[in-house]
């Protein structure tokens, strides 16, 4: 049988561009094969068990040619697989979509075209200006401004002038003293307004605002780099009025969000409502301990519990499950109270209709021992499910209460993973500037082994609670912890560094 391929834009770099279609199709993808544009925060997107290919060119050096691109989709289809071909902005605007078609429509090869949000019309939006406006211009043309090598630029320099129109130029940091040269030649205003927005959409979106004349210089001093588009027209004097984007609370921000596997972060859409870049990473992936005689036995003789006590969400499913696979179901549990750490693990219950009885004010295990020794009778037992490598504090505080008879069963192995779709330290080495929020102190573990080598003495370790801090703190990382641990002050915290890293930067 044959596969499928779909060929998807994936709009500019914020994931919020990204298509509902175009993520439907790439979470269901088997092989992702996906140029040098295309946004670690999509890129996160791609199922774990997906293969990936990068096949990023840049110009000059490209690391595939098109030729093998092409094959390299036809093979894939070829063996059955649903393919997803990625590209940055538009398939089909300078992003030879059309060439990647020819050979899966000359072997028959199924396929869809996914449209994207192009970065010609996205890019300067972000930078608040719009293509076209009635007052001002009755066309928009877009232009690539890409030169072969050692070779002048060969576009219709007099017919883009006569046009009267706003000109955006797609691939032009090189050429843009060409570009600007060759309107001014072809007889351009020299005071006609122009515009340069480097990497637009994304935390580090900047943009030149000047005239024809003064572009190329300004964008010089100001170092912009590729990729960036560039605007020519009288729209482009509407930056500054309607620059929308640097408004948002978080704009400029990047965060990587460090996560449980299976579960996605209710953070990471927070965040990008504000305006920050998220990259959502799944650092640990919890798994239940097989064939774990000691859980199976107290699930045998669960009516000698008085209270049950939960740590994470994790706890909470993998416990139930096993609950479940010994054909028992929470009326097995009506004798036992239950005791929660905080909100997360809370909810996790109440989705299977159970209540917490006990949930301590602070978030943390220490508040929660305490709490449950304040309440325990003499002889009460306790069951603690929780991680293999669970914190010894609890048990310490639980252990205060006279006579109480403690079951500490580790049910669940936690592992560090290393995302193969996103270089954590690479990330970092580049964006010096990322905040790393850390809800757990394996998410910190997990961090560490995904970015070894990394000199974490210069990351921002944003941290929900006390325990969490400590480890990143012992890591050697500038720690911060949210005042209560929930994700509403998180939220708060990543807000408040934000707001000192601008501050001081506009102090410097
Ligand atoms: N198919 C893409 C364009 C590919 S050509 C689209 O529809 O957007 C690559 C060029 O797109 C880059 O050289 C740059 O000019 C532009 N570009 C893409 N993403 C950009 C971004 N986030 N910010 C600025 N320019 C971008």
């Amino acid at each position: 049988m044959t596969g499928k391929v779909w060929l998807v834009g994936a709009g500019p770099s914020d994931i919020g561009l990204l298509t509902l279609k175009g993520k439907a199709v790439l979470e269901a993808a088997e092989v992702v094969v996906y140029d040098a544009l295309v946004s670690p925060e999509i890129l996160a997107l791609v199922p774990e068990d997906a293969e990936l290919v990068n096949v990023g060119k840049r110009s000059h050096h490209h690391i595939r040619r098109q030729e093998e691109i092409n094959q390299i989709l036809l093979e894939e289809a070829l063996q059955g697989k649903r393919v997803v071909r990625l590209k940055g902005g538009d398939p089909f605007l300078f992003g030879r979509g059309g060439e990647e078609l020819q050979l899966l429509t000359e072997h028959e090869i199924p396929y869809e075209i996914v449209p994207g949000v192009t970065s010609a019309i996205a890019v300067p939006a972000y930078s608040g200006i719009p293509v076209t406006h009635r007052d001002f211009c009755s066309s928009v043309h877009i232009i690539t401004g890409h030169k072969k090598k050692d070779a002048p630029l060969d576009l219709n320099f007099d017919a883009l002038v006569s046009m009267k129109a706003t000109l955006v130029f797609l691939m032009g940091v090189t050429a843009l003293p060409d570009i600007c040269a060759g309107l001014l030649a072809a007889g351009m205003d020299p005071k006609t307004p122009a515009a340069i927005v480097e990497k637009g959409t994304t935390a580090e979106q900047r943009r030149v605002v000047s005239t024809v004349a003064g572009l190329p210089e300004e964008s010089r001093q100001a170092a912009i780099e590729a990729p960036a588009i560039i605007v020519v027209g009288p729209v482009c004097r509407l930056a500054e009025e309607f620059a929308w984007a640097e408004k948002r609370e978080l704009a400029g921000c990047r965060v990587i969000v460090t996560r449980p596997r299976d579960r996605a972060s209710a953070l990471t859409d927070r965040l990008r409502q504000k305006g920050a870049q998220v990259i959502d990473i799944p650092a640990i992936r919890t798994e239940a301990i097989p064939d774990n005689k000691a859980l199976q036995d107290a699930l045998g003789r669960l009516a000698e519990f008085q209270w049950i006590v939960f740590t994470s969400p994790a706890g909470v499913k993998i416990f139930l499950e096993a609950l479940r696979a010994e054909k028992k179901d929470v009326r097995s549990l009506a004798g036992c109270r239950l005791a929660v750490l905080g909100p997360g693990t809370r909810r996790e219950l109440e989705r299977c209709g159970l209540f917490a009885d006990l949930e301590p004010g602070t978030y943390d295990g220490v508040s929660l021992g305490r709490a449950l020794a304040a309440v325990l009778q003499p002889g009460e037992r306790v069951l603690l499910p929780r991680a293999a490598k669970g914190n010894p504090e609890i048990v310490e505080e639980i252990r205060k209460a006279p006579s109480v008879i403690l079951e500490d069963i580790p049910i669940y192995e936690t592992l560090y993973e290393k995302s193969p779709l996103i270089d954590e330290r690479a990330e970092f080495e580049k964006h010096p500037q990322t905040l790393a929020v850390f809800t757990s102190a394996s998410t910190v573990r997990g961090f560490l082994v995904a970015t070894e080598g990394l000199d974490v003495s210069r990351v921002r370790a944003l941290c929900i609670g006390k325990q969490t801090a400590r480890a990143a703190g012992e890591a050697g990382m500038r720690t911060y912890t949210a005042e209560k641990a929930t994700m509403d002050s998180l939220e708060e915290l990543v807000c408040r560094v934000h707001r000192e890293m601008e501050e001081k930067d506009c102090g410097e």
